[in-house]
């Protein structure tokens, strides 16, 4: 018996990756596992029988289940936008920051079209890059060029043994990437897009690549603009750089807005805490208490 991880469930058979290669499996109908309902990213055991077939046998306990698309036990999501060309969105980058830390999961920043970013680089004085303001708050980043090949081995690296699922607008070179972290395989380019992937059809046929050593979800894991749920004095959980700070606020109760000695406005003046940051902050926080009235 054999420990694997369900790619996809395809006309009755069910796709698992095991010992570096793909196995063909069909439920055995004695077994109770008939029954149960499969998401990719489960971890099944299976039974091998004559060369790339097997049965399974055993589904073990999720560690925790995605959806839309539904995918089980992911490990991280990896957030990939555009250095350059076009210009990253921060506003939804930080949106999917926030919708990824609150789903528990482990967010990877990725910046691509790093060669097209060092051509139009003006020499002199230059504020932080966008990836020291996000690597200063402790988030994981990498910079890429899918062209040249630059920061791919460490992306590559990320990925080993780790059930990803990818995120991010479309433009930002997703399928670039996905083809540069694992040649030979094409994905078409413009096949993942935030955009495309909507409606109840296509996110039954969710599945997991095989991809630089681990397994990555060809749909795009978080879609939503919308925030999740949450009390207006939770938002600030979901800025790491606020957390360490906020113990130093004259109040409690406080919002980080319009209240007197907050340490989280004295940061920003000091140049500790991203201006950026900080408006995406308090634009989120209105969304947020707007949401909160509706209830
Ligand atoms: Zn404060």
């Amino acid at each position: 018996m054999i420990i694997g991880v369900l790619l996809k469930g395809y006309s009755g058979f069910y796709y698992v990756f095991a010992e570096d290669r793909v196995w063909e499996c069909s439920l055995r109908g004695r077994f109770r596992v008939k029954d149960q309902d499969f998401l990719p990213g489960d971890r099944v055991k299976i039974l091998p029988d004559e060369g790339d077939k097997a049965t399974i046998e055993a589904v073990e306990p999720r560690r925790n289940v995605l959806s839309r698309p539904a995918i089980a036990n992911v490990d991280q999501a990896l957030l990939v936008f555009a250095m350059t060309s076009p210009k990253p969105d921060l506003n939804l980058l930080d949106r999917l920051l926030i919708q990824v830390t609150d789903a528990g999961i482990e967010p990877i920043i990725i910046f691509t079209k790093l060669d097209k970013y060092e051509a139009v680089l003006t020499t002199g004085a230059e504020e932080p890059s966008i990836t020291d303001v996000y690597r200063q708050i402790g988030y994981t980043v990498f910079e890429v060029s899918s062209e040249t090949g630059q920061g791919i081995e460490e992306v590559r690296a990320q990925l080993v043994d780790k059930v990803s699922v990818l995120a991010g607008p479309s433009g930002a070179g997703k399928s670039s990437l996905f083809n540069a972290l694992s040649p030979g395989k094409k994905l078409k380019t413009g096949e993942i897009s935030l955009k495309s992937k909507r409606g109840r059809h296509t996110t039954r046929h969710v599945e997991l690549m095989v991809c630089a050593g681990g397994l990555v979800a060809d749909t795009p894991g978080f879609s939503s603009l919308f925030l999740p749920p949450m009390k207006r004095a939770e938002l600030a959980d979901c800025f790491p750089e606020f957390i360490d700070r906020r113990s130093s606020c004259r109040f409690n109760s406080c919002l980080h807005d319009k209240e007197p000695n907050c340490a989280i406005k004295a940061a920003l003046e000091n140049g500790e805490i991203s201006a950026v940051r900080y408006e995406h902050y308090l634009i989120f926080l209105q969304e947020v208490i707007e949401a909160e009235r509706r209830y």
